[in-house]
């Protein structure tokens, strides 16, 4: 990267963004854009995603068995996933191209947050979702916002395989596999940085389908380190659901994650390490979660499933310092706390 900056005196300008009332800087994502592809401010289309609490944890701490635990919740973003970090970022880049909609494979989140930018932006929105594998809420959010919706027989990647006869030259793909998507979703290792007032944690650890997230998150971090924001790389972990495709937890119900190579990069660059959770481990810790007050959506409870189980193993020491991602709204699967509950 050949980008140069002060700093400090970047550190500083984030800082007074954060502040401002320039409502491009409302968001979390564009308070960043020297650090972003350029696009014409008048295509840029915001929801004043980006600006995610980082929530201490004692309860998730002793749980899972370490010193420090916080959690970055992505599910406080306007639609209620860190989708909206990616999509801010694609869906300006497809209005600034000219384009008459956008289209997307999804489990349900990357379509909910793809239909409101794309209404905001006045385009045509397209989903290919897996039928009966999409919670209530999720379907009731593509309805709200606008967009058009076709059921496809199998599992997320069956979506995925049909993309390209829904997609003319028109209509832009804005799943992971679209580079502006990675763009904006690094913005949440930004996030964690200056949340902690530069502080780099030892371990990051998220939940992955597609692997789209945590290419992302790495990248930041690493873009961070080259513009010497900070000083060492925090190490990355990264929990698939053991159930693969059939997992309760939809959101990673993913077989082949098609950003696997980048991911695999990242959790190489950062000495991480990969692993899996049983549906059960991800149930309990996603209880043990709204016990300290914090709702989630399962997918988002494998990252205290995940840490639980390298404190075990002894892959992560007790006095680590860690920040787990949470990555959806606990209503984004009301079904799924009514279900654990019976
Ligand atoms: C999309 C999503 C994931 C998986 O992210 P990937 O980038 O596909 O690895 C996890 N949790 C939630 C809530 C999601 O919406």
């Amino acid at each position: 990267m050949e980008r140069r900056l002060d700093p400090l005196g970047y550190k500083r300008i984030v800082r007074e963004r954060r502040g401002s009332y320039e409502p491009l800087f409302a968001s979390g994502v564009w308070r960043y854009r020297e650090l972003l592809p350029p696009i014409d401010p008048t295509s840029i289309v915001s929801l004043a995603e980006g600006n995610m609490p980082l929530y201490e944890a004692p309860g998730g701490a002793s749980y899972a068995g370490v010193d420090r635990l916080a959690y970055l919740h992505l599910g406080m973003n306007p639609t209620g996933s860190f989708k909206d970090l990616g999509m801010t970022v694609a869906v300006s880049a497809a209005k600034a191209a000219g384009m008459r909609g956008v289209v997307a494979a999804s489990t349900g989140n990357t379509a909910s947050s793809m239909a409101a930018y794309a209404a905001r932006a006045g385009l045509e929105a397209h989903a290919l979702v897996p039928r009966g594998r999409v919670t209530q809420a999720k379907l009731a959010q593509m309805l709200e916002y606008g967009a058009r919706i076709v059921e496809v027989e199998g599992s997320f990647d069956d979506a995925f395989a049909q993309l390209d006869r829904v997609a003319d030259g028109a209509l832009q793909i804005v799943n992971s596999t679209n580079p502006f998507r990675l763009e904006g979703q690094k913005c949440a290792a930004f996030s964690i940085l200056e949340q902690r007032g530069w502080h780099v944690p030892d371990w990051v650890v998220l939940p992955g389908g597609n692997l789209g997230n945590i290419s992302a998150i790495g990248r930041g971090f690493r873009e961070a380190l080259e513009l010497h924001l900070i000083d060492r790389l925090p190490r990355l972990a990264l929990v698939r659901a053991d159930a693969g495709t059939q997992t309760r937890a939809t959101a990673i119900a993913v077989g082949i994650p098609q950003s696997r190579e980048r991911a695999s990069r990242e959790l190489h660059e950062s000495d991480g390490i990969e692993l899996v959770a049983s549906d059960e481990a991800i149930f309990a810790a996603k209880a043990r979660i709204g016990r300290e007050g914090i709702g989630c959506e399962p997918a988002s409870a494998a990252s205290l499933a995940g840490l639980r189980i390298l404190r075990e193993r002894g892959r992560v020491a007790p006095d680590a310092d860690v920040v787990a991602v949470l990555t959806g709204h606990v209503l984004k699967d009301a079904g799924a706390v009514q279900h654990a509950a019976v």
